[in-house]
């Protein structure tokens, strides 16, 4: 589909780990690492996405590997510039059809400055014209939940770096959350875990991959073993150890049970009415962190809510963004028609 000027309008959903690029029409073309890898010096970049993901602890030391945004901020405006072109480009490599107009979906944390800046910077990356949507609208959106009606919907994004929790009502934010655990946080805490019980040095990407094949957040029907491979950190050789479904569990109790607090602190928060319209329609979750086994479940027995997973929360956000679009041309229409 094209939009009024004959051109494909894109959506891009700018996460802290991961960063999506979804064409009108296409669908999502794109889901790479948000990460750079570059010149410690001269701040080159030499890699971008999976590559220099790839290139994470392999590195000499004259290189170094980034993430442009960290804890929902962008903390290396530069690098997050660069990346947001160069997978631009890797998206859309066919300019004939001329510049693109682009939403791109932000953490809500923020700022109006950012805001500006990660508009200049689609624009500088090829857009035509940009519009920002927060995350949570954008999740929301995408997980089909009506949120123009006046009721409360409560949804929560488990990503790498945040987990943000917000009560839509009426096409607004009423009220959101956004605390700094999440996925990295659970591979920070296997890495600490198996240091101090098993005197073994984890990557981050091997902590990540455990934590994905082990990790759970309640007791699971079936709890197995695994080996796990690091570097003994007494000898300095490299070591194999076996671990459990239930000893991971143990590892990831403390960013599991600081995610719940972010649930729990919004619904202590929210208005009455709307915690009651909560109550019934039940929490809505997406995001990475989702996918843990068992969060689902885990999260009910300390709420008591209903749980509505989505079909894929990885790309839920960015196919919101694109679907935000689509209503705000209507939007722009009916205010041009009334005026
Ligand atoms: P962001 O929006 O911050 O970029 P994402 O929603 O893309 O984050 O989620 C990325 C996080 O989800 C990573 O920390 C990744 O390890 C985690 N993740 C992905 N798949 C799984 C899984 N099956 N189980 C647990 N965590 C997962
Ligand atoms: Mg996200």
């Amino acid at each position: 589909m094209f939009n009024a000027v004959g051109q494909r309008d894109v959506a891009i959903d700018l996460g802290t780990t991961n960063t999506l690029i979804y064409v009108e029409g296409q669908g999502v073309i794109l889901s790479e690492p948000s990460m750079v890898a570059r010149d410690k010096a001269t701040k080159e970049p030499i890699a971008v996405g999976t590559e220099a993901k790839f290139m994470m602890g392999r590195t000499p030391a004259n290189i170094e590997v980034i993430r442009p945004l960290s804890d929902g901020v962008i903390t290396e405006f530069e690098a997050c510039e660069q990346m947001l072109r160069y997978f631009v480009a890797k998206a859309l490599p066919n300019r004939r059809m001329g510049k693109p107009r682009m939403v791109i979906c932000v953490p809500s944390g923020i700022t109006a400055v950012e805001h500006r800046s990660v508009r200049d910077a689609a624009e500088f990356a090829g857009a035509r014209d940009s519009v920002i949507v927060e995350e949570p609208v954008a999740a929301a959106i995408g997980a089909g939940l009506p949120i123009h009606h006046a009721a409360g919907n409560l949804v929560m994004d488990i990503g790498g770096g945040t987990t943000e929790v917000a009560v839509l009502s009426l096409g607004g934010v009423v009220s959101s959350r956004s605390d700094k655990v999440g996925g990295l946080a659970m591979d920070k805490a296997i890495i600490d875990y198996a240091a101090k019980e098993y005197n073994l040095a984890l990557g981050e990407r091997t902590a990540e991959e455990i934590k994905i094949k082990l990790g759970s957040a309640c007791p699971m029907p079936t709890e197995f073993e695994a080996e796990i491979r690091g570097r003994d950190l007494v000898t300095g050789l490299p070591k194999t150890v076996v671990t459990t479904t239930a000893e991971i569990r143990e590892a990831l109790s403390e960013p599991v049970a600081a995610i719940l607090d972010a649930l729990k602190f919004t619904l202590d928060a929210t208005p009455p009415e709307l915690a009651a319209d909560c109550m019934d329609r039940g929490i809505t979750v997406v995001g990475g962190g989702s996918l843990l086994a068992g969060m689902d479940r885990r999260m009910n027995i300390e709420t008591g809510m209903p749980i509505r997973k989505v079909a894929d929360p990885l790309e839920v956000v960015v196919v919101g963004s694109a679907k935000f679009l689509a209503s705000y041309d209507s939007l722009q229409a009916l205010a041009a028609a009334k005026s």
